[in-house]
C-alpha cells in the first residue's frame, strides 16, 4: 500500500495544498490499491477514467491559482445507489442491468463541483435492502477485518462497499445511504466512521429510492474531522427534493475542539438486548467513562418505546419500499424480460429482476398496505413512530446528544443469518430509532471484541445539530485511541471464483 493511501483526508488535502505531491499523484496510488483489493469485490464499477480525469482538472485548478476547498482532489468511493450521469447504476439489482443515468444526484454533483475525485460505484445490499451485503446481484463484500481461523467476513450493510474501501485504504472518503443504519452499522463492522445527517440535510435527488421517509446520504472516513470534510462538500438545500431543509449548512467541524466540558450525554436504559455480547455492554461503560473523564456530564435517560423501533421499522420502510419499487416493470428501465402480454412480460421481469430480500420486503409492503391490514399494520406503526420521536424530543429537553452501542455484535461471518431474515433485521436495533425520527446520528469505532474485530460507539443528537454530534464523536474518538487495522488486503483474499464481470459503463 503506498502511504499516500494511509494518510487522512485532511492530511492529503494539506499535502495537496502543499505541493507535496498531485492530486493525479494521489488518484493514481489509489487506483492502484482499488487494483489490489478487487479480491474485496467492493466496487461494481470501476471508474478509473473519470477519475484520472478529475483529478487532473483539480491539478489544473491548483496550478492556475485558484482557492481550493477541502475535497479538491480527493479520490472517493460513491454507493452504488447514487445516480451517475452517463455511469453504470445498478442499486445492486439486476432489474436495473445496464441502466446509465442521464442525470447526477444532486449529492454527487455537489461532491464534484467541490472537486472531489470519483474511483468507482460500490456494491451494496440489493434497493439498500440489508445489513451484510448479501443480497447484491454482484455478489458479497468482503470485509478488510478477518475472523477467526482467517474466516471471511461482512461488512455489514447495505453501504458495505463503501465501508470496505475506506476501512481498507483504497479510498479516502466515501458515500452511502441510511435509511435504518446502513451507514452506521457497516462503519462500525469496519473500524470507521459513519455518520447520517439529520433527514433533510442532503438531498434525496437522484438517489435510488428505498424508503422516502427515511433515506439519507452521509459520508464515511477514517476519522471524525475527515467526516465533517466529506459531509460539508455533500449537504446544501436543493429545490428538486422537497423534503430538502431550506437552511445553511453549518461549517461541520467548528466544535471540534470545543471538547465536551458541560456537555450533558444521555444514556437511554432500554439500549440493551438479550444475548448482546458483554463486550458491547463494556464498552458502552466505557465510553461513559471516556465522556465524563472529558468533562461531560452522563445522565440516564428512558426512551420507552424503543422496543417498537425494529417492528415499525420493518412495516414502514417495507410499505414505502413496495411503492417506490413499482416503477421497475420491464418499461421504463433496465431489464426487460418479455412475455405473451403486458402482464407477462411485467411479472417475468420482477419475477427474474428483483432477488429474494427484495421480493420479501415487496410482499410485506404490499400486505402491510393492503386493504383490511393498513390500519391494523401501517397506520398503527406510523403512530407509534410518532411516539417514538417524541421519546426523543423528551430526552433531548434534558441532554445534548444520546450514547448508545452502535451495533449488538461484531462483524460475522460471509453467509451466516442468511436463513434467519429476523436474526438479520435485528443487526439495526440499535440504529433505526433515530432514523425513525429523523435525527442525526453517528458511529465512532472505539474498541475491538475478543475476538480482534471493531465495535463502534453510537452518539444521536437533536434535529439539525450535527455540530454538536462531531463534538462529542471528537471526544470519543480523542479518548479510545482506536488505531487498530485490518490485515493487509492482496496476500489474504482470494478472489471470488463467482465474481460477476464488471461493466466498465463509461
Ligand atoms: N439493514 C436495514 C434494512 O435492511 C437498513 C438498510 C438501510 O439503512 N438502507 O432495511
Amino acid at each position: 500500500m503506498s502511504d499516500l493511501c494511509d494518510l487522512s483526508l485532511a492530511a492529503a488535502a494539506a499535502g495537496l495544498a502543499k505541493g507535496d505531491f498531485t492530486a493525479t499523484e494521489l488518484t493514481q496510488a489509489h487506483i492502484k490499491a482499488v487494483e489490489g483489493a478487487k479480491a474485496l469485490n467492493a466496487f461494481i464499477t470501476e471508474t478509473s477514467e473519470i477519475a484520472q480525469a478529475q483529478a487532473q482538472a483539480s491539478d489544473e485548478r491548483r496550478s492556475a491559482g485558484k482557492s481550493l476547498g477541502p475535497i479538491d482532489g480527493i479520490p472517493i468511493a460513491v454507493k452504488d445507489l447514487f445516480c451517475t450521469k452517463g455511469v453504470l447504476t445498478t442499486a445492486g439489482s439486476h432489474i436495473l442491468d445496464g441502466f446509465t443515468p442521464p442525470y447526477e444526484s444532486t449529492v454527487t454533483e455537489n461532491l464534484f463541483a467541490a472537486g472531489a475525485v470519483m474511483l468507482g460505484k460500490t456494491n451494496l445490499d440489493e434497493f439498500a435492502m440489508g445489513s451484510s451485503n448479501m443480497s447484491s446481484f454482484y455478489g458479497p463484500v468482503k470485509n478488510p477485518w478477518k475472523g477467526k481461523d482467517s474466516k471471511d467476513l461482512v461488512p455489514g450493510g447495505s453501504s458495505g462497499g463503501s465501508a470496505a474501501a475506506v476501512a481498507g485504504r483504497f479510498a479516502l472518503g466515501a458515500i452511502g445511504t441510511d435509511t435504518g443504519g446502513s451507514i452506521r452499522q457497516p462503519a462500525s463492522f469496519c473500524g470507521i466512521v459513519g455518520m447520517k445527517p439529520t433527514y433533510g440535510r442532503c438531498s434525496r435527488w437522484g438517489i435510488v429510492a428505498f424508503a422516502s421517509s427515511l433515506d439519507q446520504a452521509g459520508p464515511f472516513a477514517r476519522n471524525v474531522e475527515d467526516t465533517t470534510l466529506m459531509l460539508g462538500a455533500m449537504t446544501g438545500f436543493d429545490p428538486k427534493d422537497s423534503t430538502s431543509a431550506p437552511m445553511d449548512a453549518p461549517d461541520y467541524g467548528s466544535g471540534l475542539r470545543d471538547g465536551v466540558k458541560g456537555l450533558k450525554v444521555g444514556i437511554p436504559k432500554e439500549y440493551t438486548m438479550d444475548g448482546m455480547p458483554p463486550e458491547i455492554d463494556a464498552l458502552w461503560k466505557q465510553g461513559i467513562d471516556w465522556l465524563t473523564a472529558a468533562g461531560a456530564e452522563c445522565i440516564d435517560v428512558s426512551l420507552p418505546h424503543t422496543k417498537y423501533a425494529l417492528p415499525v421499522y420493518y412495516i414502514v420502510a417495507p410499505a414505502e419500499a413496495s411503492s417506490n419499487l413499482a416503477r421497475y416493470d420491464g418499461v421504463r428501465y433496465g431489464l426487460r424480460v418479455n412475455g405473451d402480454t403486458l402482464d407477462d412480460m411485467y411479472e417475468a421481469t420482477r419475477g427474474e429482476g428483483f432477488g429474494d430480500e427484495v421480493r420479501r420486503r415487496v410482499l410485506i409492503g404490499t400486505y402491510v398496505l393492503s386493504a383490511g391490514y393498513y390500519d391494523a399494520y401501517y397506520i398503527k406503526a406510523q403512530q407509534v413512530r410518532t411516539l417514538i420521536a417524541g421519546d426523543f424530543k423528551q430526552a433531548f429537553e434534558k441532554v445534548d446528544v444520546l450514547l448508545t452501542p452502535t451495533t449488538p455484535s461484531a462483524a460475522f461471518a460471509i453467509g451466516e443469518k442468511m436463513d434467519d431474515p429476523v436474526a438479520m433485521y435485528l443487526n439495526d436495533v440499535f440504529t433505526v430509532p433515530a432514523s425513525l425520527a429523523g435525527l442525526p446520528a453517528i458511529s465512532v469505532p472505539a474498541g475491538l471484541d475478543k475476538g480482534g474485530l471493531p465495535l463502534g460507539l453510537h452518539l444521536i443528537a437533536k434535529p439539525f445539530d450535527e455540530v454538536t454530534l462531531f463534538r462529542a464523536a471528537q471526544a470519543l474518538e480523542d479518548a479510545a485511541g482506536f488505531d487498530a487495522r485490518p490485515e493487509l488486503l492482496s496476500s489474504s483474499f482470494e478472489t471470488p471464483a463467482s465474481r460477476v464481470p464488471q461493466d466498465e459503463g463509461n
